[in-house]
């Protein structure tokens, strides 16, 4: 941990240099993963595609809100010559079984890990169908993730509190914990030699920040320290994945709308507005969402976020 923490302070510079300098191609982007803002529907996943040799983005579908938006839901995958190692599955069976197929068309080698980097249901309800396909998978998560997932058939059975290397085949996969965030128990996997740096949760891209079980101010922090590993690519839990120097960008713009929320929140608390629940927050209907209003699922998670930073300023978030 301490020469990666090193590595870290050695190239702390480069998160603000980039994003200042990065030019914004596409002004009119749309700032939504609702898929439908790019003309697509369920039909066209799920899908995949290279970041780099062996190395997949593969994007099932998630839909949680009310208003039917749906958002894809990434998982990393990684062939390394000895064994697949998969980085966060799909929400139910039927979708993980149709990656699990996926990936045989990709490769003959037997699924050996899947790392839980978000323990909440949209990566994991699929997960037995990994432990039915390959009866001697490793789930690998934090000692957090272990705890949430007591009653899932499938808990992690090798835990990683701070770092534990991966070396299988040619592929060296860090698994860290680089603090709390969106679950609690967040961890990501960093692929130094490919430059591959897979965030999760940690990185929701365009979607309203989601902070039903997060730590906003630490989640700022961690994705601080994401960006001291200077990886090329930046790959988020949900949301579209385009060149490299985008999905950095939209990671700042990410970490702009925590603190925008974070703020907003503070704003409405200290307004007297109250907000005991999400489904009891007059103080969502007061919000100035600027501009991340039109963010993908802000109607289900603008009332749960504000309920959670009212939690952090009155010092009552849970220990875990
Ligand atoms: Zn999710």
């Amino acid at each position: 941990m301490l020469a990666l923490l090193g590595a870290m302070l050695l190239s702390q510079a480069a998160f603000s240099a980039e994003s200042a300098g990065v030019a914004t191609p596409g002004e009119d982007w749309p700032h939504s993963a609702d898929i439908s803002k790019r003309n697509l529907t369920a039909k066209d996943f799920p899908r995949w595609q290279q970041l780099e040799r062996n190395v997949y983005a593969y994007e099932g579908l998630h839909s949680p809100d009310k208003q039917g938006v749906i958002v894809n839901t990434v998982s990393l995958i990684v062939i390394t010559g000895e064994g697949v190692v998969v980085v966060d599955g799909q929400g139910d069976v039927p979708q993980t079984q149709a990656m699990i197929e996926n990936i045989k068309k990709l490769t003959d080698e037997p699924i050996k890990y899947v790392v839980i980097a978000s323990d909440h249901i949209d990566h994991v309800g699929g997960n037995a169908a990994f432990r039915q396909a390959y009866p001697n998978v490793v789930f690998i998560g934090s000692p957090a993730s272990k705890r949430r997932l007591e009653k899932d058939p499938n808990p992690p059975t090798m835990l990683v509190s701070e770092q534990r290397s991966l070396r299988l085949g040619a592929a060296q996969i860090e698994i860290l914990n680089l603090g709390r965030a969106h679950t609690g128990g967040d961890l990501v996997a960093w692929m130094p030699q490919v430059g591959v740096l897979f965030l999760g949760e940690i990185y929701l891209r365009d979607v309203f920040p989601a902070m039903r079980s997060a730590y906003p101010t630490e989640w700022l922090a961690t994705i601080r320290k994401a960006v001291y590993l200077n990886p090329n690519w930046y790959i988020p839990g949900h949301g579209f994945i385009d060149e490299p120097a985008i999905m950095r960008r939209e990671l700042d713009e990410a970490r702009q709308a925590l603190i925008y929320v974070m703020n907003e929140a503070k704003r409405l608390k200290a307004a007297g507005y109250a907000c005991e629940s999400a489904a009891n927050c007059p103080a969502a209907e007061h919000a100035n969402w600027g501009p991340y209003a039109d963010w993908a699922l802000r109607s289900s998670q603008a009332p749960l976020a504000i309920a959670r930073v009212y939690l952090e300023l009155d010092g009552k978030l849970p220990e875990t």
